[in-house]
């Protein structure tokens, strides 16, 4: 006959093991959809006491103030966004710092169903503090619009916030610190579908290092939120003959987001 004692004691150390791993993950304290504020609610200070979502000791950078919750649950929508633009600062985490100029956080509806995620800032990025606003943006705008959204309607943002010096690949010291405010930006969008544009982003949220040719077009999740992988846009403009496996993976995505009910 099992010991009941022995019983209780293995389920608490599986609930623990599970609560460690969520926590590593950067989604405690996520809710599915975000719960709609009681009218009469007041606004969270912006030194309100919170959780740390990304609390992983083998991070080479110290873990930066967290995200600002509302009781235990992710602030959402622009309030969310606004705290954590708050909580990155004029961040020093890692050596991308020394040659900015700005800090290229995200653009886009808050509320969006659909997500972009890129790699890094380019140089027209870094000067106007925008993402995807080069040549490669104006590509991503015009496949944006090719599905039927405006550039406001979705979000786009990049793993990490900084250029890197004359546009080199992130290095992996520089994801490892930056990383934290894409899972927080996802966490507060809770887009409905991502698209990860490139092999850096394609990789960071598939979990894989299989290559980029391979990996588009085939559905992978990030915390159970649906990725498409496709070509970066500036890929695109180096080899046009590419852009017809990109619309098909974009299609792809729309046909997800229409049985979705959302298009
Ligand atoms: S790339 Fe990210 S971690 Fe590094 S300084 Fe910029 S915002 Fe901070």
């Amino acid at each position: 006959m099992s010991d009941p004692r022995q019983e209780l004691r293995d389920l608490t150390a599986s609930f623990r093991t599970h609560l460690e791993t969520r926590g590593r993950s950067g989604l405690i304290g996520v809710s599915l959809r975000p719960s709609p504020a009681p009218a009469s609610a007041a606004p969270v200070p912006a030194t309100a006491a919170a959780i740390v979502v990304d609390s992983d000791p083998q991070r080479p950078y110290p873990t930066p103030p967290p995200v600002l919750y509302d009781e235990g649950q992710v602030l959402h929508s622009g309030r969310g966004l606004n705290a954590l633009h708050g909580e990155i600062g004029d961040c020093q985490r890692c050596k991308l710092a020394k040659g900015r100029r700005h800090i290229v956080f995200g653009v886009g509806n808050p509320d969006a169903n659909l997500m972009f995620v890129g790699e890094a800032p380019g140089a027209d990025e870094d000067a106007q503090g925008e993402p995807f606003v080069g040549a490669a943006g104006q590509l991503l705008t015009k496949m944006i619009k090719a599905m039927g959204y405006e550039r406001s309607e979705v979000y786009i943002c990049n793993i990490i916030k900084c250029r890197p010096p004359q546009n080199r690949n992130p290095e992996p010291d520089e994801i490892a610190a930056c990383e934290q405010f894409l899972r927080k930006q996802i966490a507060i969008v809770q887009p409905r579908v991502i698209v990860a544009l490139g092999k850096f982003a394609a990789q960071f949220l598939c979990g894989e290092t299989t290559p980029i040719t391979r990996l588009r077009g085939n559905l992978r999740t990030f915390h159970e939120i649906p990725v498409m992988p496709t070509y970066h846009p500036a890929f695109l403009l180096r080899d046009e003959s590419r852009k017809g496996e990109a619309w098909a993976d974009l299609k792809q995505v729309m046909g997800m987001l229409k049985n979705l009910g959302l298009r």
